[in-house]
């Protein structure tokens, strides 16, 4: 897609810093770094985001994270990784080509908040809602 930033970056008219290349996926750093090494996997092909893909092509694009996440904590020293994936303006997607972000931890002072404001627990709800979503495999 002519006018998607990433694909650009894939062409090589934009340039990235790559950390990892092969036939379907390019991983380079985010020029925002919120943690240090935090890195954007993509897949060479276009898709908008997670939701309009099918399992192959995602299964395509996850097969390959273990191994670029290891690669990262082992060169960076990390103590754990945060791995997100945003799909759509509401989940605070930006770049309309899918992407998976890897960041490195190293203490609570290294740049990344997340936290999940939770409620007690209503099992009758939980259960209704389970019923009404449920679809078997
Ligand atoms: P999103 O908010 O869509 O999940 O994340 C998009 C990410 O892409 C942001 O973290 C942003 O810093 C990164 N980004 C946007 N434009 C560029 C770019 O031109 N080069 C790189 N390396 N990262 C970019
Ligand atoms: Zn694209």
């Amino acid at each position: 897609m002519s006018d998607c930033i990433f694909c650009q970056i894939i062409a090589g008219h934009i340039p990235s810093s790559k950390v990892y290349e092969d036939e379907e996926v390019l991983a380079f750093l985010d020029i925002t770094q919120v943690t240090k090494g935090h890195t954007l996997v993509v897949p060479k092909k276009h898709y908008r985001n997670i939701l309009e893909m099918d399992g192959q092509a995602s299964s395509a694009l996850f097969a390959r994270i273990p191994k670029i996440a290891q690669q990262l904590q082992k060169k960076l020293d990390a103590k754990g990784m945060n791995i997100i994936n945003n799909n759509e303006e509401a989940a605070g997607q930006t770049v309309f080509h899918t992407h998976i972000h890897l960041l490195p931890r190293f203490d609570e002072q290294d740049g990344l908040k997340i936290k999940f404001e939770t409620q007690e627990p209503d099992f009758t709800a939980l259960a209704q809602l389970a019923q009404d979503l449920y679809f078997g495999g």
